[in-house]
């Protein structure tokens, strides 16, 4: 998938640099002697605009129709707008009620209600313009007749495309294009300063263009699918198969045939690689699940080995391995590094992603697990730092009931507190440790630490 923003930016940006392959060089040294200043940043009003603009550009330009099936009124697209069966042919609703139902599920997971629309252009693609509160996501008929119909298809491409705007991906591409864009510029320029050649000078630009833009496009892609995967399968419940069969089939393409847009997104077969352990993964949380609902606790011992073996960096299967432990009364300190590995995963695996695994009800579970036995254990910052992971009021009740009562306050703005937790001695010589600096301030002698957002343990600090 991809984004019109993104096409236009890199296409001004290329078409610049390409003044310099004429035959003539003579404009080529003006240029990129000249070029030292920066692109204006573009303010986000501005690019939104801008975004409308090239799109409707883009579709008049190729005669495509679009009919809106869903989502929010934009006025800006209204005058682009056709009806149903000049999009999509005389019996348009076959195309439409899936594609209804399957938004209505999505915006509900995702949060967010952007305008839906199909266009009859051309092209194998689905795309997200604009942002979070204020975007629009197309489908173009071509990838609407690959799909078919199989809802679970239809379901990650449209929850891929509503996580591209969630994250704001189009507006970080601007920019982060804008930034590549003015370092390439510096070095042609620097280049053409030192060897005077401009051709040279050009050919670096464009390799550094190439290079930055198609590895920043492949992370957001990624990211896209992860999340993708995590709206359409944890929280809207669509079969967690949809992003492997519909790769699959993107993969049948013959290399001549693959539309040119792929090229700097990952290739086919990672993507399907992922999916695919995603999947497996998904699989294996469904069964321990329902084990773990009937109490079958035999079967869910059983079950763990050959998921980590199969899905090592899977935070949920680090998670029902620390639930088994704690069956089996194993030590304390094996039971919270089981946990430590669980929460780890979810902030970090390579293999899965941790947008794919974010959604899951057993990452707050692990979460809580984790706090309560860092604090078992003696480290008590730790497991302060480690109940700002704990999202849901009830279960911070809980934490700190088991933990530090009436000693432990969290107050202040959470957004503020990333930086910063506060430690003060009460007169009475308790302890209090606060994200809230004024509460702290009240409170006597006070000193900062910095939150340790990995949940690593570190030797508790004497005296604390
Ligand atoms: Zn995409």
């Amino acid at each position: 998938m991809d984004w019109l923003v993104g096409i236009y930016l890199g296409i001004g940006v290329l078409k610049t640099l390409g003044r310099c392959t004429n035959a003539n060089p003579a404009p080529c040294p003006d240029w990129v002697v000249g070029m030292t200043r920066p692109f204006s940043r573009l303010r986000s009003e501005r690019l939104v605009a801008g975004v409308f603009l090239v799109a409707l550009t883009i579709g008049t330009a190729a005669h495509a129709a679009c009919f809106q099936v869903d989502g929010m009124q934009i006025p800006q697209l209204k005058s682009a707008l056709s009806d149903a069966k000049a999009v999509l042919g005389n019996d348009p609703s076959q195309r439409i009620s899936p594609l209804q139902s399957i938004y209505q599920r999505i915006a509900v997971a995702a949060g967010i209600r952007p305008a839906l629309l199909v266009c009859n252009d051309p092209i194998y693609n689905a795309e997200a313009l604009g942002r979070p509160d204020f975007g629009f996501i197309v489908f173009y008929t071509p990838l609407l007749e690959l799909i078919n119909n199989n809802v679970d298809e239809l379901a990650f491409v449209m929850a891929h495309e509503f996580s591209h705007l969630g994250l704001d991906h189009p507006m970080q591409r601007a920019t982060a294009h804008q930034n590549i864009a003015n370092w390439a510029r510096w070095i042609a320029n620097d280049r053409y300063k030192r060897t005077g050649q401009p051709t040279e000078a050009r050919k670096q630009a464009v390799d550094f263009w190439d290079a930055e833009s198609t590895k920043f496009t492949r992370k957001q892609e990624r990211e896209a699918d992860d999340k993708g995967f995590s709206i359409a399968v944890t929280l809207a419940k669509f079969g967690s198969d949809g992003a492997k069969s519909f790769w699959k089939k993107m993969s049948k393409f013959p290399p001549s045939d693959r539309p040119a847009y792929l090229d700097d997104h990952p290739s086919t077969p990672e993507r399907l690689e992922r999916a695919d352990l995603q999947a497996v993964n998904q699989g294996y949380i469904n069964s321990a699940a329902a084990l773990l609902e009937r109490n079958d606790w035999p079967r869910l011992a059983l079950l763990v080995d050959p998921w980590l073996r199969d899905v090592p960096e899977s935070g949920a299967g680090w998670y029902y391995n620390g639930l088994v432990l704690i069956r089996q009364n194993k030590a304390q300190a094996e039971i919270t590094q089981v946990f430590e590995t669980s929460v780890s995963y979810y902030l970090g695996s390579e293999s899965l992603g941790p947008r794919s695994q974010e959604d899951q009800d057993e990452v707050q579970n692990a979460w809580v697990y984790l706090c309560v036995a860092l604090f078992d254990e003696g480290f008590k910052i730790e497991s302060a730092n480690c109940s700002r992971r704990i999202l849901y009021a009830e279960w911070k009740d809980t934490f700190i009931a088991m933990t530090f009562r009436g000693v432990f306050l969290v107050g202040g703005d959470e957004r503020v507190a990333k930086t910063e937790f506060w430690i003060a001695r009460e007169k009475s010589g308790s302890k209090l440790i606060t994200s809230d600096k004024s509460i702290a301030a009240s409170r006597g002698p006070l000193h900062t630490f910095p939150p340790p957002w990995k949940a690593i343990r570190f030797p508790a600090i004497p005296g604390q």
